[in-house]
């Protein structure tokens, strides 16, 4: 398991990290660090051959798991497909998910779990561009 670390902090953002992403090993979640009200963000891995070792549901929220190494197979209900780096995979709520690596390198993903439905405004219809002096 990667430690977090809580590198940042202000009274508008916090910035963790969770390490290296080639290495990653298990599971790392990041609400609680960040302080996030809108989504809980959890890193993952799995090693070769290795599923989760459940299935899971989730009454209200959808989740979206973004693979950032590595491939194998995800199921949903009885449909299966298979999921490679880069893949961005949205599971609804009520049905049951898993994933398993199937590559020799370790699958290393993002899960975003966020209410259904709950997104209004994005991008453009939410952000406008603001005046603001530019220290980077
Ligand atoms: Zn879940």
């Amino acid at each position: 398991m990667s430690e977090l670390k809580i590198l940042n902090k202000g009274e508008k953002f916090s910035h963790v990290n969770a390490g290296l992403l080639h290495g990653f090993e298990g599971k790392q979640f990041v609400k609680d660090a960040t302080g996030a009200t809108s989504c809980e963000i959890s890193f993952g891995s799995l090693p070769t051959g290795a599923a989760v070792p459940f299935f899971h549901s989730h009454k209200e929220n959808e989740e979206n798991y973004i693979i950032l190494s590595g491939a194998g197979k995800f199921q949903v209900n009885d449909d299966v497909f298979d999921i490679t780096e880069g893949s961005v995979i949205r599971v609804s709520t009520n049905c049951d998910r898993n994933l398993k690596c199937t590559s020799a390198e370790p699958m290393v993903y993002i899960c975003i779990q966020a209410k259904e439905g709950s997104l209004g405004g994005y991008t453009m219809t939410d952000a406008e561009i603001t005046e603001h002096q530019n220290l980077l």
